[in-house]
């Protein structure tokens, strides 16, 4: 085999700092074309490295009808810990079009010493934990995912998002700040001290891009409530970038070098 026929299509499915850094990894190799599809829900996605699809594939179905339109070699599941439908999706699609599959699954943050989080299960949960008496509450969830906290109009939010929110949450009073991730410590002490912020809603996403916000809440002994992280399915998954670029090298190698 000559020229394109070696090349194989990869399928990144993206919309994490992890998924972009596996692109910038996998751009350069002339053995690989790269996809990286993101769910469009930022109005200004950084640039990646490689070549960006936009938008939901219509389900399971859709995306396995892509895999197969495209011929796409191996699938890497590189979503967010709390994009559980995509994941789902993912699962089977690569099972029915018989696409290799490799979850890039970022640890959960395990609470420390000196923090004081409660977990909860469901968004409406993580308004009723905030109590009845009113309080200053950081709400550090996806824009939309705010509507609930509508139930607890007492509260005082601030809300940071990477997209304004719009409309804004039906409370009389929310501010907002539009800003995307990484943060340092320093400045998250900071934001926290300013806006007098007693108790911050937040999802365990793991890694360190969103990680100050803890590590401030545990320096200023302010309360987390922690939604839960939803139940994926079990497929093959690691934790790191160099990870997936070895299981790369396996799966995506022409099948007389895999000798199968
Ligand atoms: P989701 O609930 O798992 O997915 C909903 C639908 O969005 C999927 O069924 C799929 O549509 C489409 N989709 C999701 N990711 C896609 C991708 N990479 N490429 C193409 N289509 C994709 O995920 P979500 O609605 O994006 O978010 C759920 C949770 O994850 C929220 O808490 C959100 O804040 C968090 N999150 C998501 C992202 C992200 O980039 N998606 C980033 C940060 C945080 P079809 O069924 O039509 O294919």
């Amino acid at each position: 085999m000559t020229g394109s026929a070696r090349i194989r299509k990869i399928l990144i499915l993206g919309g994490t700092a992890e998924a972009r850094a596996l692109a910038q990894k996998l751009a350069g190799r002339a053995d690989l074309a790269v996809t990286l599809s993101l769910a469009g829900r930022t109005a200004d996605p950084l640039p990646q490295a490689v070549p960006v699809r936009s938008g939901g594939f219509g389900g399971a179905d859709g995306l396995e009808a892509y895999l197969r339109a495209e011929r796409i070699v191996a699938l890497i599941d590189a979503t967010h810990p709390y994009a559980a439908v995509i994941s789902a999706n993912a699962a089977r699609a690569a099972e029915i079009a018989q696409v290799p599959l490799l979850a890039l699954r970022r640890a959960a943050w395990k609470a420390q010493a000196g923090d004081n989080w409660s977990e909860v299960a469901t968004v409406e949960d993580a308004a009723t934990a905030l109590g009845e008496a009113p309080r200053r509450v950081f709400l550090t969830l996806g824009r939309k995912e705010l509507a609930p906290f509508a139930a607890a109009p007492q509260h005082v939010y601030l809300v940071r998002s990477v997209d304004p929110v719009d409309p804004p949450l039906a409370v009389p009073q929310a501010s907002y700040i539009t800003a995307r991730g990484p943060f340092t410590e320093q400045e998250d002490r900071a934001l926290l001290e300013t806006h007098r912020i007693e108790i911050i809603v937040a999802k365990n996403s793991g890694a360190t891009a969103t990680y100050a916000k803890i590590a401030a809440a545990r320096a200023r002994g302010i309360p987390v409530v922690m939604l839960k992280r939803p139940e994926l399915h079990h497929v093959a998954s690691v934790e790191k970038v160099e990870e997936v670029l070895a299981w790369l090298d396996h799966v995506s190698a022409p099948s007389t070098a895999r000798g199968v």
